[in-house]
């Protein structure tokens, strides 16, 4: 029996979700089995939709290609062509659909920091276009920049920024999970009211982000207020966490978040309560 969750294609809300006008939430949670519950994880992707181009921000997971690929495939008709795939980072949960969507959408380029990309995709070498900070790619009416990753774990991560209706893409930054249980899949940070961002962070911290138990995470949140007040984010589109569309309510409550996952010792590794077999559908 498949112990795999359906997807939040069969939830209350299902994504794709336009966040901002324009841009949409694309992708499907992973499950996190820590202290005896279930929580959920976003690998999230996100379509940018310009006058002229549209932009895909990260792949999703390798296993929820298909879903994204779907998903995709529902928006782009009548949209302008997708012509660029940014990603954050070369970590799988970010980038692992890479030579998937190359090759399904030939006009498509890689931008962002693209080193090594070629050694697995020689044969996209020549679609690989390398951004540096405040590089912005126009896609009609708005822009994409690449902006300083406060929180990153690759040396070659950078985040991005739309122009016109002022959306953070910070891959790794607002990393937390959501509760399944009580239906987040799908919604935004601010109508999930029971979650606890304090818990959900610690749990990312845990299970993925652990250079932040042994950092003083202090610095990194004033950095966060510098970069969100020069850009003057109205919107937050992280890959690992809900999608903020109120930064001033929510802001103080990451940063809480960010605080208490680096004070509070390991709670403990995933604990593999379903076997690799179980996750075969
Ligand atoms: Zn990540
Ligand atoms: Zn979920």
């Amino acid at each position: 029996m498949a112990a795999r969750h359906q997807g939040t294609l069969d939830r209350p809300n299902p994504l794709p979700r336009e966040v901002a006008p324009g841009i949409f939430w694309l992708g499907e949670c992973l499950e996190q089995s820590q202290q005896g519950k279930i929580y959920h994880g976003c690998n999230a992707s996100f379509l940018i939709v310009g006058e002229t181009a549209s932009m895909l921000v990260e792949t999703g997971h390798p296993k929820d290609f298909p879903i994204t690929e779907g998903q995709l495939n529902k928006l782009l008709p009548g949209k302008p062509p997708l012509k660029y795939l940014f990603v954050t980072h070369q970590e799988t949960p970010h980038c692992g659909g890479l030579g998937r969507v190359l090759t399904r959408f030939p006009d498509a380029i890689l931008v962002g920091d693209v080193s090594d990309y070629h050694l697995a995709f020689p044969q996209h070498e020549h679609r690989m276009r390398m951004m540096k900070e405040s590089d912005e790619i126009d896609l009609g009416g708005r822009s994409f920049r690449a902006v300083e990753p406060v929180v990153r774990d690759m040396r070659t991560t950078w985040w991005g920024f739309e122009t016109r209706d002022r959306v953070l893409f910070p891959g790794d930054g607002f990393a937390y999970s959501h509760y399944h249980e009580d239906h987040h899949c799908g919604l935004v940070a601010e109508e999930a009211t029971s979650l606890d961002l304090q818990d959900t962070t610690a749990v990312f911290a845990d299970l993925a982000l652990w250079w932040t138990k042994w950092a003083d995470m202090r610095n990194y949140c004033a950095r966060l207020d510098q970069l969100m007040d020069r850009l003057q984010v109205k919107t937050v589109c992280p890959t690992h966490g809900l999608v903020i569309t109120d930064v001033a309510r929510t802001m103080p409550k990451v940063k809480e978040g960010l605080l208490y996952g680096s004070n509070v010792a390991e709670r403990g590794t995933n604990e593999g309560k379903f076997k690799a077999s179980d996750l075969v559908a």
